[in-house]
């Protein structure tokens, strides 16, 4: 993008060379005089510089979300789902703008920039319906003329806590549910990604003005992790803290909100895998997985990490995947003929290399790729996508590696495949391609994937926001978005009520003088 456009895009998400981090409503603010350096991912150009926030800036914008929480939980459901409904008509108006942003920022290429915000719209469609459907049920009462019943109320402010990979969709899986249930969203968006967040407020910051909205519904607040992160993580009037990144980050959240007994929904690392079958569509497998370990540069939680390959197909698919992987264009993620950007940073590039080091010396061979490119446009980011053939149990398998490496594998048998799926500490997103109907229902019955997501003839990666997204094991256990996520997202209460004037007892207690 030459400096022209950068500007002429900046223009139309109100963005400047220097902002401050935080704000609460249209102006933003910051005093800590601690200053974020932005650079493309690709270039390695200075795009803007933010002024990060501080302790009083977060304890100002805190107070405001604080207030705002009782305004914003008075008014009808229905009624929030009509601003929610209004904020996917303002994503929609500028879709183009911000999935360029993401592209220019994060790196991904421009048709998954554009992905990203078109789910921010999903969410916002399957919230307003939401909106209508917060619902409780009626119980029977083992009283006589009692009834009971649950309700569910609005929880509180959410701390939302994102990753720079999706660096809007994310903050969208979160907030299209709260607003709807009724809490206010203070977002500390990643320090790598902040000019997203800043341009998604803007957006969102017109409608809710717009419809008389207070200030304080939705907050953002660019800060570091280590300080503003953390005092959010004890901050009491976070009942619930949304958190999206890597499993280090996890359980360091889930320690310290666990300890005031707040709540979270982690949403952590993967380590997803693909078992392709002697019974499989070749094509699709091989479509899906080329998919899975090279979009987005291997950078999604959902990336496939690990091939199982039945020992029958392993050469005859490892061919194929070598020569779609020998096709891959890389470079600028904004040229529509690129089909892998860049790593976010030279800290990636190095830890894509210390994977590579680790997994030769535990007896991995390279079959494609595992190198790091000479720079094309001045940043040390770009990397060639890579398949490394290892066991299942080697250290490095075992975690994971946010750059597009591709550990595979043989298999004998599927009772094989499923215990060599299962064995990492991750359980994020799975599948299966096979034409049998018996290998697939085993894949996903309780003897099968361990995963949140367990797809059959699909990819690891990508997901519809219907269902609800998340993990198990070190993945976190959290659910966002689809199906019944929302209920993270408000306060459960029990009603009895009786009608009938006379004072019973459960399970048929006495106690009369
Ligand atoms: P990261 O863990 O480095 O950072 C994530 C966020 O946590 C950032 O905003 C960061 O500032 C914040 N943070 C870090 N330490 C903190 C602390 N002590 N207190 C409060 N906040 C803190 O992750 P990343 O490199 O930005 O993203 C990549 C990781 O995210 C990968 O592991 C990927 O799998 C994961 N991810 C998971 C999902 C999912 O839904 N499961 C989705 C996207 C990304």
């Amino acid at each position: 993008m030459t400096p022209q456009e950068t500007k002429k895009l900046f223009k139309a998400l109100g963005l400047k060379s220097r902002m401050d981090g935080a704000s609460y409503g249209g102006d933003w603010f910051a005093s800590s005089g601690d200053w974020l350096e932005v650079h493309s991912p690709t270039s390695g150009d200075l795009l803007a510089k933010i002024q990060q926030a501080g302790e009083a800036d977060y304890a100002k914008l805190m107070e405001k979300a604080d207030q705002a929480f009782r305004h914003w939980r008075a008014i009808p459901a229905p009624k929030r789902g009509e601003i929610v409904r209004n904020i996917g008509v303002a994503l929609r108006a500028k879709k183009g703008e911000l999935g360029r942003l993401v592209s220019l920022e994060m790196g991904k290429i421009l048709t998954e920039g554009l992905g990203e915000v078109q789910e921010m719209i999903d969410v916002c469609d399957f919230a307003v319906g939401l909106s209508r459907t917060l619902s409780g049920p009626t119980l029977q009462s083992e009283r006589p003329m009692h009834r009971m019943m649950e309700q569910w109320h609005p929880l509180g402010p959410v701390g939302v806590i994102t990753a720079f990979n999706f660096p809007v969709a994310v903050w969208a899986w979160n907030s299209a549910l709260a607003f709807v249930c009724g809490d206010p969203v203070v977002w500390k968006p990643s320090s790598k990604t902040p000019l997203c967040a800043i341009a998604t407020h803007n957006i969102v910051t017109a409608v809710l003005r717009a419809n008389g909205v207070p200030e304080g519904v939705s907050s953002v607040v660019v800060g570091r992790g280590s300080n503003i992160g953390e005092r959010m993580l004890g901050d009491a009037r976070l009942p619930l803290i949304s958190a999206t990144g890597s499993t280090k980050m996890g359980k360091r959240i889930g320690q310290v909100v666990g300890a005031r007994l707040g709540r979270t929904i982690l949403e952590l690392g993967g380590n997803n895998a693909l078992i392709i079958s002697d019974k499989a569509d070749m094509a699709g497998a091989l479509a899906a997985a080329f998919f899975g370990a090279v979009g987005t540069a291997g950078q999604r939680c959902t990336s496939t990490r690990r091939l199982i390959i039945h020992e029958k197909m392993f050469e005859t698919f490892i061919a194929k995947m070598i020569a779609n992987y020998k096709s891959v264009k890389i470079g600028d993620p904004l040229d529509p003929k690129t089909l892998m950007g860049p790593l976010i940073d030279e800290e990636a590039v190095s830890d894509f290399e210390a994977a590579l080091t680790a997994a030769r010396q535990q007896g991995g061979k390279v079959l494609y790729g595992g190198k790091v490119l000479n720079p094309p446009f001045g940043r040390r980011t770009f990397v060639l996508p890579t398949i490394v053939e290892i066991a299942n149990d080697a250290p490095i398998v075992q975690t994971e590696t946010f750059a597009p490496i591709l550990y595979v594998m043989r298999y004998r048998t599927i009772d094989e495949a499923i215990v060599m799926h299962n064995s990492v500490p991750q359980g994020l997103s799975s599948g299966i391609f096979s034409d049998s109907v018996a290998e697939a229902e085993a894949f996903v019955s309780f003897r099968g994937s361990d995963c949140g997501i367990a797809n059959i003839n699909v990819g690891t990666s990508g997901a519809e926001i219907g269902g609800a997204f998340g993990g198990e094991k070190e993945t976190g256990g959290g659910r966002e978005s689809g199906s019944d996520s929302w209920k993270a997202y408000m306060r459960r209460q029990t009603n009895t009520v009786n009608w009938g004037g006379e004072i019973h007892l459960a399970q048929g207690v006495e106690f009369h003088v």
